[in-house]
């Protein structure tokens, strides 16, 4: 892992920073979450990518339990990620809907922060090819209205009028399964690693807010509506895996410039949400770049630029790729 040394990360000041008083932030990060926030459900949509599209071809190549495949595919059936082609048996295959392929950018984006940020000194575990410049690339995330790198620290925010959303009452949450580091996949994966950090919805919330300028336990508790046990043991783990940093001077937690690069591929997600899971009566919310214009972040070619599509990329394995 390379050393991520601390930034204090100063913030334009952001209209979304304090949830005012018993409401919350808009739901759609959080159904995002819900949805792509789960490390076995991404590593399925990877092998999609790789093209598998059989029940006993999800299974040989993730070693993943037959329960765990039966139950994640159905729920990526229910969010319409895929979509089932053909009668049960032999037949029966699971392709991407349009929605799922929107995933691509998310997933590049990951990719390309685990192969900088978690591959040591090794070589990445896939070299990416884009055919249509016929260069090999790593995805850049950048604004499309202008090319630039993204900024956490210099982005403002535009929010909707109906931005905030009352806090919902307690409910009974369903348990997640996380990821817990004994299974693994059966690729050496940098989406896999960066999963391993982030793919909890938990920790994912407590990333958001540190992007959002929060940095004080108490805000965190009071705008995610978190316990203190688990909180402590989100930002425990966060700070193990170099994302952040305990600054006690001034009583609070820091991203360091590691966490700070994740907010590119974090982005990716929120923008996929809007797209796709945001209620269609929901206004907008906009990033407003310094110069003033609304900005968009989109996963494009290190080489040509050009934003990437799937069908577009061939790659070679620097492993022994599973049969
Ligand atoms: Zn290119």
């Amino acid at each position: 892992m390379k050393s991520a040394a601390a930034v204090i990360v100063r913030y334009e000041t952001r209209a979304d920073k304090y949830s005012p008083k018993g409401f919350v932030r808009h739901s759609a990060q959080t159904e995002t979450i819900e949805i792509l926030a789960d490390t076995w459900t991404y590593l399925i949509i990877r092998e999609a990518f790789f093209g598998a599209r059989r029940f006993a071809e999800f299974q040989r190549k993730l070693g993943i339990p037959r329960a765990t495949l039966t139950k994640r595919l159905l729920r990526l059936e229910k969010n319409r990620i895929f979509k089932r082609v053909g009668e049960a048996g032999h037949h029966k295959q699971y392709r991407l809907t349009e929605r799922g392929m929107d995933v691509y950018p998310i997933t590049l984006g990951m990719m390309s922060f685990g192969d900088k940020w978690l591959c040591g000194d090794d070589t990445p575990p896939l070299a990416l090819f884009h055919k249509n410049c016929r260069s090999w690339f790593s995805a850049k995330i950048v604004w499309a209205e202008n090319g630039e790198l993204l900024d956490a620290q210099k982005i403002r925010v535009r929010i909707p009028a109906d931005y905030w959303t009352p806090r919902p009452k307690r409910t009974q949450r369903q348990r997640r399964s996380t990821w817990d580091g004994s299974v693994q996949g059966k690729r050496p994966c940098s989406v896999e690693r960066m999963l391993s950090i982030v793919g909890d919805r938990w920790t994912f919330l407590v990333l958001q807010e540190l992007f959002h300028g929060n940095h004080r336990f108490d805000d965190f508790m009071n705008n995610l509506e978190i316990g203190p046990g688990v909180l402590s043991g989100r930002l425990n783990n966060l700070i193990r895996a170099g994302f952040v940093e305990k600054n006690d001077a001034r009583g609070g937690y820091n991203l360091t410039k590691m966490g700070l690069d994740s907010y590119g591929p974090m982005i990716l997600m929120k923008v996929w949400g809007e797209k796709w899971v945001s209620r269609p009566d929901r206004s907008h919310f906009d990033f407003i770049h310094p110069s003033g214009i609304a900005v968009t972040p989109v996963a494009v070619c290190s080489c040509c630029g050009k934003p990437i599509h799937p069908r577009d990329v061939s790659y070679v394995c620097n492993y022994e790729p599973p049969r």
